[in-house]
């Protein structure tokens, strides 16, 4: 037992490593326009990078975006929740299917900027499927998240 964490660290760290040069190297990135594969290839990386791999995969849409650079969406169908029987405002985990989905922009100024709202949306994410946050907005359990962000070079911000 003891030996698959400290293995679980090194790769952790290894990780880290890798990332920090990714930065590097695509520091002079600009006018970035992401593909789904390569969406979904970052994902897993950041998946175990930031979340102990505790994210289930969710189909990743890239389209153009009006007014964010991207949106985690929670699905369901309002006809299997009636109304008054819970808040609409809220999400309704447990009382109906939910289906969740990450929408990214079809281009960023730079490729961090792609990166670090990859990663917010699955913070938002983490917040909807792990820890079943009806709100899952830029709350505690939102901000929580950047002294790991920090770790590994990148920004959170609303
Ligand atoms: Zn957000």
């Amino acid at each position: 037992m003891k030996k698959q964490t400290k293995q679980r660290r090194t790769k952790k760290k290894t990780l880290k490593k890798q990332f920090e040069r990714t930065l590097t190297v695509r520091e002079g990135v600009t006018a970035y326009k992401p593909t789904p594969l390569v969406a979904a290839h970052w994902f897993r990386k950041l998946n175990q990078m930031l979340f102990n791999n505790r994210l289930s995969g969710v189909e990743i849409r890239i389209k153009k975006l009006h007014h964010d650079w991207g949106r985690c969406v929670a699905d369901w169908d309002n006809r299997s929740c009636r109304k008054g029987t819970y808040n609409q405002r809220v999400i309704p985990f447990g009382k109906t299917d939910v289906y969740f989905y990450i929408e990214l922009h079809s281009k960023y100024p730079k490729w961090k900027d792609f990166i670090e709202t990859l990663a917010h949306e699955m913070v938002h994410l983490y917040q909807m499927q792990v820890m079943k946050d009806p709100y899952s907005n830029h709350n505690a359990n939102f901000y929580a998240f950047v002294p790991k962000f920090k770790s590994v070079g990148l920004r959170l911000y609303r």
